[in-house]
């Protein structure tokens, strides 16, 4: 296979002249470095690779170019790569025109002319964008396979796991993809074995457990200590803040998670509110970032591994796990976040992981290139997971039970979704009932207004209808709101348990619980913001309480 490309547009040849020495000067090892004059020779190029099976890395279009807008080059080249990243050069003055285009180009990044020194100012942005493209393709031959059925629960369960712990692989489907049979006869695996995952090393793993696949990616599955200053418990990001600024400030520090880093914002296809990422960012490029810097600065991170329990024994805290360990922590952070509420419509949980999804659109999102899916709910998280799947599906219809999103989601993301032709909202109406053999094949959908149903074709049902904390873990002297949210600090002193509980001689620290040194950031904390940006903020601010409270003990 050949090497990847980079692409690079300018009409101006001197321009055009300047990035190609660049770029060839860092990266000719690994890519190939490509020219273009003109949008046109540029997505003729783009089209060209496809068809020969190359990988398109990055475009880098100026903006400025008689006949097409650089802009223009990089939306429309997203339909032929959808994966490569996206520069846009500019002049100074027409910043303002690259920030608007953000959205409409999927840009990943806008430079401006010139961009001297190349050391500072291309080559970290240029370097950034190529490790976030490489983390998520990979090369046809190479890497882990998953084969198995689609519909089967086992095959999303696997899949889900991969995907969220960033680890590439390619998905064949047992029934439709002519590779996975030959894969399948020469390693003699027959269909009740499936799925089956292909390792680098020629090895197979039949129907494995995720805690399995852990094990033979060489996942640590085990503490390194008895006692730790600080154990993190949930990886999304409040969890993640945490673990960068415990282990960066000298705690002990363990973070765990039952199931992924990234938590609810690893499934999120663009947040695009949290400070310093004007373009936005994926859930799992942020994830892919944090992690890697919470590992950097010294923080173990073990995974799958759920805690299931917790014992107060003096100063320590004792933590029950899925694995029948334990795990011993002078301070404790509950960063365990919010699950999805469950659909209570006939049909939905026997089809839960065979056509109807929990979240998961950029985990299932490409199987149904092609296909009718539904989004039900009209939160934000519903809006991005609908953007994402238009981009691979014939049709999205938004079932919601309101007039309208007016109320419940963002403006710029209506917005989005009005200019996104293959996206239908299907206003006052609810998911009646999900039929199909073993898989999603029909959806009744009934009228709020008035309960008439009408059966109607669709292959997929992703729901985003709310959410619930996950704090049922922990132990009853964790004092909790009326819908099982964590209280925290003053919150606290209006609880009437309160004065049963808290024996110490001072008032909670503010993220502390009514248990002395264990505290609650992020969504599961009551009184929570919902966002990203907030958890971060929690997170950190946790490490600063926990060395105040060891300093106490
Ligand atoms: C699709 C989607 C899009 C979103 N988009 C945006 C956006 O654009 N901007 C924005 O600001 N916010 C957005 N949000 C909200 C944001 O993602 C959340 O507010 C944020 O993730 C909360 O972080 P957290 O760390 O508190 O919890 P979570 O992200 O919920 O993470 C909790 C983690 O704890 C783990 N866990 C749970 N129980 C246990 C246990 N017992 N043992 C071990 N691990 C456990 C879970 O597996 C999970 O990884 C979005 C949410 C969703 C779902």
């Amino acid at each position: 296979m050949n090497k990847p490309v980079l692409l690079a547009v300018d009409d101006d040849p001197q321009v055009l002249a300047a990035v190609r020495r660049d770029l060839r000067s860092r990266y000719r090892n690994a890519y190939s470095v490509l020219s273009a004059e003109s949008g046109a020779e540029a997505l003729a190029t783009a089209k060209e690779l496809k068809s020969r099976g190359d990988a398109l890395a990055m475009l880098i279009s100026d903006q400025r170019m008689p006949g097409m807008l650089g802009v223009e080059v990089l939306a429309r080249s997203r339909e032929i790569y959808p994966l490569a990243r996206r520069v846009l050069l500019t002049a100074y003055s027409d910043i303002d025109a690259a920030v608007r285009a953000i959205n409409e180009a999927h840009l990943d990044h806008y430079l401006s002319k010139p961009w001297n020194p190349p050391e500072e100012r291309l080559f970290p942005v240029i370097d950034d964008l190529l490790d976030a493209w490489q983390a998520e393709s990979l090369p046809e031959a190479k890497g882990l396979r998953l084969v198995g059925h689609q519909w089967a629960t086992r095959s999303h369960e696997i899949k889900d796991f991969l995907a969220s712990n960033l680890v590439p692989y390619r998905w064949l489907d047992a029934e439709r993809d002519p590779d996975a049979r030959a894969l399948l006869d020469a390693a003699g695996i027959g269909a009740d074995a499936l799925p089956a995952l292909f390792l680098e090393d020629g090895s197979v793993l039949s129907n494995p457990e995720p805690r399995q696949v852990a094990e033979r990616l060489g996942r640590s599955l085990s503490a390194a200590f008895d006692v730790y200053d600080l154990v993190v418990v949930g990886a999304g990001p409040a969890g993640l803040a945490a673990a960068v600024y415990g282990a960066s400030e000298g705690l002990r520090t363990l973070l765990l998670d039952r199931h992924a880093p990234g938590g609810q914002a690893g499934s999120s296809s663009r947040i695009e509110n949290y400070l310093g990422f004007p373009a936005g960012v994926s859930g799992s490029e942020l994830t892919r970032r944090a992690l890697a810097q919470a590992q950097r600065l010294g923080a173990e991170f073990l995974v799958p591994l759920e805690v299931t329990g917790v014992s107060i024994d003096g100063g320590y805290k004792r933590l029950a796990l899925s694995d029948g360990g334990e795990l011993v922590t002078r301070t404790m952070l509950a960063a365990t976040g919010m699950v999805y509420r469950e659909h209570p419509a006939p049909g939905v949980a026997e089809h839960t992981g065979a056509g109807v999804y929990y979240g998961a659109a950029t985990t299932e999102g490409p199987v149904f290139s092609g296909r009718r899916v539904l989004v039900v709910g009209g939160g934000n998280s519903a809006g991005q997971g609908a953007m994402y799947l238009a981009r691979y599906a014939k049709e999205v219809d938004i079932v919601v039970r309101r007039e309208s999103l007016r109320e419940t989601m963002s403006q710029y993301l209506i917005e989005q979704i009005d200019k996104t032709p293959n996206i239908r909202l299907r206003p006052r109406t609810d998911i009646a009932s999900v039929e199909g053999d073993g898989r999603v094949e029909r959806v009744t959908l009934r009228a709020v207004h008035d309960g008439s149903c009408r059966t109607e074709e669709a292959d997929a049902v992703f729901i985003f209808i709310g959410t619930r904390p996950r704090s049922d873990w922990l132990p009853d002297e964790v004092l909790r709101d009326v819908k099982g949210f964590v209280l925290t600090g003053r919150d606290l002193m209006a609880d009437e348990a309160f004065s049963r509980t808290w024996k110490e001689p001072r008032e909670p620290l503010l993220l502390e619980t009514s248990v002395p040194g264990v505290f609650a950031a992020g969504d599961v904390r009551a009184g929570a913001m919902n966002r990203v940006a907030s958890a971060v903020g929690e997170g950190s601010l946790v490490v600063h309480l926990a060395h105040a409270y060891l300093a106490l003990t």
